[in-house]
């Protein structure tokens, strides 16, 4: 079941900041807290979903296909369709998912 204090939840609804980079009425990107890369961002849709198999299973195709044009979006406002970038989605125990909200980070820059 969806929790719905965890920390992105709490973002979406600002009773916490984040340093944004992009937001609507579906989506979210900000940057990561703690980047692994020059170029860390995180991007939500914002809607209850814990992980990428509920995102793809429980949402339309619309919103599906919606979020994912927003992160090329993000990758051409970096300009990191041009120098590369990596997308990563971890989803549960084995991948140490931390933040039980699903998220895709867009990393680049090295
Ligand atoms: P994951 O292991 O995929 O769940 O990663 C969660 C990510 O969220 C980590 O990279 C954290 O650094 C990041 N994170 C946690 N809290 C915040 C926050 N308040 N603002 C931005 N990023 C955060």
């Amino acid at each position: 079941m969806y929790d719905q204090n965890n920390i992105f939840a709490k973002i979406i609804r600002k009773e916490i900041p984040c340093d944004k980079i992009f937001e609507d009425d579906k989506v979210l990107f900000f940057n990561d807290i703690n980047p692994k890369a020059n170029i860390h961002v995180l991007g939500i849709p914002k809607a209850e979903v814990i992980s990428f198999s509920d995102f793809i299973t429980m949402f339309s195709e619309s919103d599906i296909k919606y979020f994912f044009q927003k992160i090329s979006e993000i990758i051409k406002k970096f300009k990191l369709d041009k120098t590369g970038y990596r997308l990563i989605t971890n989803e549960g125990k084995d991948a140490n998912q931390e933040v039980p909200h699903f998220h895709v980070h867009i990393l680049g820059g090295n």
